[in-house]
């Protein structure tokens, strides 16, 4: 995986370059195929509407978007070019904070930031959860800008995915747990928590005391076994009542969460995923997959434009041998990456 360049001290000379083509994001097809490491930097686009249909929700519409992004006259800024792995750097000069920019600054800035964040995003969705657990050790500040792009664009729906599992879950049995797998700042956890509804939250990096620090497409650090070889049953020793993925399947290796999520959900358990609509090219594949690792499809809900939620319950499985289990785990291309970029 490439790396993400830090701040440099050419800041001043990678600054963007006012243009006047306006620019937007949209959410691109994915291209086909796991793995693919190389990074597609932000490129120039002309002019021109991207009919709605291709306009799905994805974590850099807003952070793009972002009020000051456009200079004078509404014409947009943008950044020049980067040599692919290069990226501009991640702020104006040091010395300066939001409220001491110009508007021209600023439109830079934000310019910037919207790249880092598609560039970071990219990098999340067409990588193997183990490099992007190492871009974090690299480089922990790119959680965060991560993080603020993601809050920006989430704004910008019309309901997502937490707010919903937040008012589903209360309703809950006091007690009940739910472990969530690539939590980000722990709204989930945040709003349960008077609900006596107990939420582990787990996600690539922890700044905050609701959260714990795990590749959830590796091993989670939480009890639970799969069958014994010959068997079929719910393994044992799991504490989870739900598992919750928001958004959160993004490695390339994200089939792996969903195993995982069978091993420490209790027999019966629920397994909620919400996604990207975008990322389904075919929605009866991506269920057929995760029943295949141990899961029966209660519902699906497909009537929000942005995100598709489906509810699935643990059944009792089978012991697999490594190789159904690395056929299985090898096909993350079910779901596309998102991507988004200039237009
Ligand atoms: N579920 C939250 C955050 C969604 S953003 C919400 O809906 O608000 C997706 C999150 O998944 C990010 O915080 C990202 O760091 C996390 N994530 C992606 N892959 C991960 C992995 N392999 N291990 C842990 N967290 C992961």
């Amino acid at each position: 995986m490439k790396k993400l360049g830090g701040a440099s001290k050419d800041a001043d000379k990678q600054a963007p370059k006012k243009k006047k083509a306006k620019h937007e994001t949209s959410h691109a097809e994915a291209p086909q195929g796991n793995g693919q490491k190389s990074v597609a930097v932000p490129q120039k686009k002309g002019k021109g509407k991207t009919p709605p249909s291709s306009q799905a929700p994805g974590p850099s519409d807003k952070a793009v978007d972002a009020p000051g992004k456009k200079g004078k006259g509404g014409k947009n800024t943008k950044p020049k070019p980067v040599p692919e792995g290069d990226l501009p750097s991640k702020s104006l000069p040091a010395s300066s904070n939001e409220s001491s920019l110009t508007s021209l600054q600023k439109g830079m800035k934000d310019s910037l930031d919207g790249a880092r964040f598609r560039l970071i995003n990219e990098l999340l969705y067409k990588s193997d959860s183990s490099d992007a657990v190492k871009m974090m050790k690299d480089d922990p500040g790119v959680f965060n800008e991560y993080h603020s792009g993601f809050r920006h664009q989430v704004q910008s729906w019309p309901s997502n995915p937490v707010s919903h599992y937040i008012s589903e879950l209360s309703s809950y049995p006091k007690k009940t747990v739910v472990a969530d797998l690539g939590c980000g700042d722990a709204a989930l956890a945040r709003g349960l928590h008077s609900k006596k509804i107990s939420v582990l939250s787990f996600d690539l990096v922890s700044d905050n005391a609701f959260v714990v620090e795990a590749d959830i497409c590796s091993r989670i650090p939480l009890p639970g076994s799969e069958p014994s070889s010959g068997q079929k049953s719910d393994g044992e020793a799991q504490v989870v009542d739900v598992v919750v993925c928001a958004l959160s399947l993004m490695g390339t290796n994200w089939p792996r969460c969903i195993r995982e999520a069978w091993r420490i959900l209790k027999a019966g358990g629920d397994l909620k995923i919400a996604e990207v609509a975008s990322r389904f090219t075919d929605a009866d594949e991506f269920v057929s997959l995760v029943g295949s690792i141990g899961f029966k499809l209660h519902s699906k809900d497909d009537r929000n434009s942005h995100f598709t939620l489906f509810d699935f319950k643990k059944v009792p499985q089978a012991a697999k041998t490594e190789k159904e289990w690395s056929k299985l785990m090898s096909k993350g291309s079910v779901l596309k990456p998102c991507e988004y970029k200039r237009r």
